[in-house]
């Protein structure tokens, strides 16, 4: 078996190199970051399919996720629509499910340079997966914020909340926290930091209302992180002939909670392709020729959904359509799921 050297230690990088590493094949992971760690992101897990997390081999690490059920949302005076979930999502932090797949990629022989970041120059080479997450966009303007709470009262498993210029999701995750996430444009005006820049950020965008709650309880501190610079849909790459999994490849925006799902299927596509290479079936070239248009078969539709809905729900005219719909019972919020799935 020819070597993989995987450039990127989140999600899709783990559970990429587990998998690899299942079948025998010698992986090296290089993570920028030091674990455990907490990270920008929902924990909100929709759409990935038990087949999936079996193939990965990861299955295990997500058997007492949090099973999220019911769904909420709200606009910037009320509740305008609540459902039961078309399917149950899961609940986990990613302090904490990350740091579960690196341990378990160790304990099965990979080679995991944490804190090691690879530089460009090694990222076009044969036999390297980029999965390397968002890339940076200077001045794209959005803003991504979360943090943990310790109390927090929900009226369903995901509640969201559609602000002006901004959304915020919060859904339980493990030992009764609650995650609340935010993407946000940037605004000059708020110059709050650190803990206070997400509750800044939610009053700011009129969910005052949301962000009286959330003041009644108390945080986490050392779960607050922010992100900025990046943006959304497919990432050409003109330059490179290689494997990109992951946010790298493609980013959807954080509403349709199906990121992390997206990562975790792209891994599982490039599975049997990058076997075919290191088995010495296919070079290089063809078998990423056939993961990328693998990838753009599974995902492109989804991404074409979210790219029409998600200025949509941003903009106050959008808001003020699906607010109405909703009210009136009329919104295809199956429909929709299934559109960004
Ligand atoms: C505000 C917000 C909320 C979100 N909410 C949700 C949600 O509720 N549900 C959901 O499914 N998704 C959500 N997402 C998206 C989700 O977080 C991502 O889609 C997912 O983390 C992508 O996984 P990944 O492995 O591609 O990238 P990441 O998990 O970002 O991992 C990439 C890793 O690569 C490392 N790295 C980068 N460059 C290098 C280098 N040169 N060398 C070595 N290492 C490197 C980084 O340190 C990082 O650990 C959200 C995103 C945002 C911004």
């Amino acid at each position: 078996m020819k070597p993989i050297l995987i450039a990127g230690g989140g999600l899709s990088g783990l559970s990429l190199g587990i998998a690899l590493r299942e079948q025998g094949v010698p992986v090296d992971i290089y993570e920028a970051a030091t674990f455990p760690r907490h990270r920008v992101c929902g924990e909100f897990i929709s759409g990935v399919s038990e087949e999936t997390l079996e193939l990965l081999g990861i299955h295990e690490f997500l058997e007492d996720a949090e099973s999220l059920v019911s769904t909420a949302w709200y606009d910037q005076r009320s509740q305008i629509f609540s459902a039961p979930l078309p399917r149950a999502a899961r609940g986990i932090s990613r302090y904490r499910l990350d740091h579960r797949l690196a341990n378990h990629f160790k304990k099965m022989g990979g080679e995991f340079r944490e804190g090691e970041r690879l530089s460009l120059e090694g990222l076009n080479q044969e036999g390297v997966v980029h999965a390397t997450g968002r890339a940076v966009e200077k001045g794209s303007g959005w803003l991504g914020l979360k943090a943990h709470w310790l109390d927090f009262e929900l009226e369903a498993d995901l509640e969201m909340h559609l602000g002006d210029a901004g959304y915020v999701g919060l859904s339980r995750v493990e030992d009764g926290r609650v995650n609340v996430a935010g993407l946000f444009q940037r605004r000059r005006e708020v110059k709050a930091k650190g803990s206070e820049a997400l509750l800044a950020y939610t009053k700011a965008c009129g969910l005052g209302e949301l962000e009286s709650r959330m003041r009644e309880g108390s945080l986490d501190p050392r779960s607050c992180v922010g992100v900025s610079s990046f943006g959304f849909g497919l990432k050409d790459r003109p330059d490179s002939e290689g494997f990109r999994i992951g946010d790298q490849r493609a980013i959807i925006p954080p509403f349709t909670g199906n990121g992390m799902s997206m990562a975790l299927q792209s891994a599982g596509l490039a599975l049997p392709r990058l076997l075919d290479f290191a088995s010495g079936l296919a070079t290089w070239k063809e078998s990423a020729g056939v993961y990328e248009s693998e990838s753009g078969k599974y995902f492109n539709q989804r991404l074409r959904a979210a790219r029409w809905m998600h200025p949509f729900i941003f903009s106050s005219f959008g808001q003020q359509v699906v607010g109405g719909l909703a009210r009136n019972h009329l919104l295809p919020f199956s429909l929709l799921y299934r559109a960004l799935r």
